[in-house]
C-alpha cells in the first residue's frame, strides 16, 4: 500500500509537519519534579461539583510542584454544548477564587503559550497528526456506514463474541485496497479515520495509576475512530494530541475513563510520544434520601450537583474549598487542627492520598466546616460578604443590613473573636433566621418557655426583672441583677448549690436566665443576652418583658 498516497489522497493540501507543530509547543522550561495538569470540561453550561472536585485537585497538583495547571474546553461534541456554556464553568471557579495558570479565561478569551485551548480551533493540529499516522500506515479510512455499523454489533451480539466493535475480521477497511478507497473518495463518499490497532488480545497492558496503583487490563484491539466524517477527533484522538503538544504531565480525570486507557497508550506510543502519568478521580456520590442508597450525585436529583448552588444559599468559598479537601485527602482535617490558621494551599496536598472508594458529599459534614470557618471571620467579614449574598438573594435582609451597617455587625460581634467563637452559621441563608428577633420587622414572638418553671414564677421572674433592669449596668452588674432575682423567688443562685439539693428550690439561675432570654428573644438558645439586650436598646427590651409577661398571665 502506498500510505504516502493514501495520506494525500485523505488531507489534500495538509502542509503542516508534526516535527513543526512540536517546535511550536516545546516542552515546557520547568523542574522535572514540576507538574503540568489541566481540566478539560465540556461546555455543557454548568460546573458538575465532582468537575470542582477533579480540577482543585489539578490546580492543587499544579501548585504544590510549582506547576502549571490549565483550562482546556473540549468542544468537539457539538450535540453537548450549550450557548454561553464556557462563561458558567468560569463563573464556577471564579465564585472560589480558583484559577488557573493558563489557558481559557473567558468565552473568548484566554492566555497562555500552549493554545488554542479550544478544541475547536486545533482542527489542524489533529489533521496534522492524523496525516502522519496514515502516513505510516497507523491508520485509514473506513466507509462504513451507519447501518453496517449496526450490523456489525447485531452479528457480533448474535455470535456471542465477548470483544464489541469495530476489529480483527469485522474491521473490512483495514486492509482494503487503494483503489478500493480512492473510488469510494471519488463518489464522494463519507469516511472515518480509524486507528489500526495492533493490540494482541492475549496479552495484557499494566499501567500505573498515579492514585490506584497498578492495573492490569487486556490489550486494546478495538480500531477506534480517531477523526469523525466530519474531520473533528473523537475524544481519544483529541485527548493524545492535545495533552502531548500542551505538555502535560499528570492526566488527572473521572475514573469513567479508566477503561479507556489502554487504547491511550496505544495512540500515544503510534504517534511517537511519551504517555503522561494518569490519575483517574473517584465519583462523587451521596446517599439518597429517599431509599438510603449510595449513588452518584446528579445533576437532575440534587442541586448541590451544580457549584452554582453553593453561592446560592450562600457557603462562603474558603468553606467549600475546605471541604472538598476533606475529600480529597483524608489527612487534611488532621492538618486542619494542627495548622488552625494556615492558609490552605501551604497544606502538603497528594495525589496518591486520593481515596479510590468513592466520596461521599456529606452536608452535615460541609455545615460543620463552614460554622468553623465563619466562627473565624470578623463580624465586619461575614457583614460583608453576608450582605453581597443578601443583594442577590434576599432583599429584606439587604435593606435591613443595608440600612444600619453598625447594628448589624454589633450581632454578628457578639460572642466572635474569642478562643471559642459561636459557630451558629453555615451559610448566609442562615443569617436572617439568626438574627430575627434583633429586628421588629422580623421578630414573630413564640415563647417556648422552660417547661419545668411554673408559668406563675415565670411571670414573676419577669415582673421583677421588669423592676431593676436598668440601661446603665455594665456586664457584671447586669449578671449581679439576675442573680439577686433568685433567692427572693425561690430559686438558687449557683448551680452547684442546687444540685446539692434540688428538692429546696423551684430551679436555679440558669432557669431564671433562661426565662428572661425566652421573654426577650423567643428563643432557648442565644448568643450572650447581655449584649442582645444592649443592642436590642433599654425600650424595646421592657416592651417584651411585658408583653410576654402579659402571655404568661
Ligand atoms: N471532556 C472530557 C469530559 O468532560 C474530559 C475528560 C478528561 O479530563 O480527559 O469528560
Amino acid at each position: 500500500m502506498d500510505y504516502q498516497k493514501l495520506a494525500e489522497l485523505l488531507f489534500p493540501g495538509q502542509s503542516d509537519d508534526v516535527d513543526s507543530i512540536e517546535k511550536k509547543y516545546p516542552p515546557r522550561n520547568l523542574p522535572d519534579s514540576a507538574k503540568v495538569t489541566r481540566f478539560a470540561p465540556s461546555p455543557t453550561g454548568y460546573l458538575h461539583f465532582g468537575g470542582l472536585f477533579s480540577a482543585f485537585a489539578d490546580i492543587l497538583t499544579a501548585k504544590a510542584s510549582g506547576g502549571v495547571s490549565f483550562l482546556r474546553i473540549e468542544d468537539t461534541d457539538k450535540k453537548r454544548e450549550i450557548e454561553n456554556g464556557v462563561k458558567a464553568i468560569i463563573d464556577g471557579f471564579n465564585q472560589f477564587g480558583l484559577e488557573f495558570t493558563e489557558g481559557i479565561t473567558g468565552e473568548n478569551s484566554e492566555r497562555g503559550d500552549y493554545g488554542p485551548y479550544k478544541q475547536s480551533q486545533r482542527v489542524d493540529i489533529y489533521h496534522t497528526v492524523a496525516k502522519k499516522l496514515v502516513e505510516e500506515g497507523k491508520a485509514y479510512p473506513c466507509f462504513c456506514t451507519e447501518e453496517e455499523l449496526a450490523d456489525i454489533r447485531q452479528r457480533q451480539e448474535a455470535e456471542g463474541s465477548d470483544t464489541r466493535g469495530y476489529f480483527g475480521k469485522w474491521a473490512k477497511w483495514r486492509d482494503a485496497d487503494l483503489s478500493e478507497i480512492e473510488k469510494k473518495l471519488e463518489d464522494g463518499r463519507k469516511w472515518v479515520l480509524r486507528f489500526r490497532s495492533e493490540g494482541n488480545p492475549d496479552k495484557k497492558i499494566v499501567f500505573r495509576d498515579v492514585i490506584r496503583g497498578n492495573i492490569e487490563m487486556p490489550e486494546n484491539i478495538i480500531d477506534e475512530v480517531l477523526l469523525k466524517s466530519d474531520g473533528v477527533p473523537t475524544y481519544h484522538f483529541a485527548h493524545v494530541c492535545d495533552d502531548h503538544f500542551m505538555r502535560t504531565t499528570h492526566v488527572i480525570r473521572g475514573e469513567e475513563w479508566i477503561s479507556s486507557v489502554p487504547k491511550h497508550i496505544q495512540m500515544f506510543k503510534a504517534c511517537g510520544f511519551k504517555v503522561p502519568k494518569y490519575a483517574h478521580t473517584p465519583q462523587v456520590m451521596k446517599i439518597d434520601e429517599q431509599d438510603g442508597t449510595k449513588r452518584k450525585l446528579s445533576k437532575r436529583k440534587d442541586p448541590e450537583a451544580a457549584v452554582s448552588w453553593f453561592a446560592d444559599v450562600g457557603y462562603p468559598a474558603e468553606a467549600v474549598l475546605e471541604y472538598l479537601l476533606t475529600l480529597l485527602n483524608s489527612n487534611f482535617e488532621d492538618w486542619r487542627r494542627a495548622n488552625k490558621d494556615a492558609d490552605i494551599y501551604t497544606f502538603p496536598f497528594d495525589l496518591k492520598k486520593l481515596s479510590v472508594s468513592g466520596c461521599l458529599f456529606d452536608t452535615d459534614k460541609l455545615n460543620d466546616i463552614s460554622k468553623t470557618v465563619i466562627s473565624k471571620m470578623k463580624a465586619g467579614e461575614v457583614y460583608d460578604l453576608a450582605l453581597k449574598w443578601a443583594e442577590k438573594n434576599d432583599a429584606e435582609l439587604y435593606k435591613l443590613f443595608s440600612e444600619n451597617p453598625e447594628k448589624a455587625k454589633d450581632i454578628l460581634n457578639i460572642d466572635r473573636e474569642n478562643k471559642k467563637p459561636r459557630k451558629d452559621i453555615a451559610k448566609w441563608s442562615d443569617i436572617k433566621n439568626y438574627v430575627s428577633y434583633f429586628y421588629t420587622e422580623l421578630y414573630k414572638p413564640d415563647y417556648a418557655f422552660p417547661e419545668n418553671i411554673d408559668s406563675k414564677d415565670e411571670s414573676e421572674i419577669i415582673n421583677e426583672y421588669i423592676k431593676i433592669y436598668s440601661r446603665d449596668d455594665d456586664k457584671d452588674a447586669w449578671f449581679e441583677k439576675i442573680k439577686s432575682l433568685c433567692e427572693p423567688l425561690g430559686f438558687c443562685p449557683n448551680v452547684k448549690e442546687y444540685k446539692k439539693s434540688p428538692e429546696n428550690y423551684k430551679g436555679h439561675i440558669g432557669d431564671v436566665s433562661s426565662v428572661i432570654r425566652v421573654a426577650v428573644t423567643s428563643r432557648t438558645n442565644t448568643p450572650d443576652l447581655y449584649y442582645i439586650m444592649k443592642i436590642l436598646g433599654y425600650d424595646e427590651v421592657i416592651s417584651r418583658l411585658k408583653d410576654s409577661a402579659a402571655k404568661l398571665n
